[in-house]
Formats: structure tokens, C-alpha cells, sequence
């Protein structure tokens, strides 16, 4: 499953630098995925909604691999002094989906 950060967030920023996805955004922030910038209300077709905070760090689902491919465990929950960094329980996935992601994101970019 992706990680997910919760309102126990303390804005340290610590995280972000630490994903290899480039998965994690400060609060307000647009992301990217694919050359393309997205922002709160604008997500690409098919993606579920839900996960954009305007004030607190937060991971984008679609770029989240828990790490697979680069690392043994997740980094952001390895460095995160609060312990806000967990596993999203609405967004199950096995290691192989995980897999294919990290393969998505090598074509497409981060
Ligand atoms: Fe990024 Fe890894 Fe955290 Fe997912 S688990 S948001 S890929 S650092």
C-alpha cells in the first residue's frame, strides 16, 4: 500500500528530499507526474482524489512504490520524527503493483 501522512505531520520537511519518487509535496504545493503539474483539484484521468493537504506534507499515491526498487523499507517512515508517515490502509497494493509503478514512473518521470 502507499504511504500516506497523517495530521500528526509537524511540517519538518525531512521526508521530501528522502523519497526517490519524488512522492512527497509541502502543504499547498502543485505536483508533478509525468512533465505535467498538477494542483488540488486537477488530477489526472483516473485518479482518485483525496490525498492533497494545504497544510501538511502529503504523498501523491500514484508516485508511491513504499520504496520498492530503491530501498528495503520506506524512507520517509525511516526518517520521520514523528512517526505521521504510515501505510494508507485504503490503498492496498502488492509488491508486484508497487513494482509495475516504479517501472511507470522510470518511463514516464517523476
Ligand atoms: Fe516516497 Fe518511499 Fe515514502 Fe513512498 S514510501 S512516499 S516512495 S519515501
Amino acid at each position: 500500500m502507499a504511504i500516506m501522512i497523517t495530521s500528526e505531520c509537524i511540517n519538518c520537511g525531512a521526508c521530501e528530499p528522502e523519497c526517490p519518487n519524488n512522492a512527497i509535496y509541502e502543504g499547498g504545493a502543485e505536483w508533478v507526474l509525468g512533465g505535467k503539474t498538477y494542483g488540488e483539484s486537477q488530477l489526472p484521468d483516473g485518479m482518485a482524489d483525496g490525498f492533497w493537504s494545504a497544510e501538511y506534507f502529503y504523498v501523491v499515491p500514484e508516485k508511491c512504490t513504499e520504496c520498492k526498487g530503491f530501498f528495503d523499507e520506506p524512507q520517509c517512515v525511516a526518517v520521520c520524527p514523528v512517526d505521521c508517515c504510515i501505510p494508507d490502509p485504503n490503498r492496498e497494493e502488492t509488491t508486484d503493483v508497487l513494482l509495475k509503478r516504479k517501472e511507470y514512473l522510470d518511463t514516464v518521470g517523476r
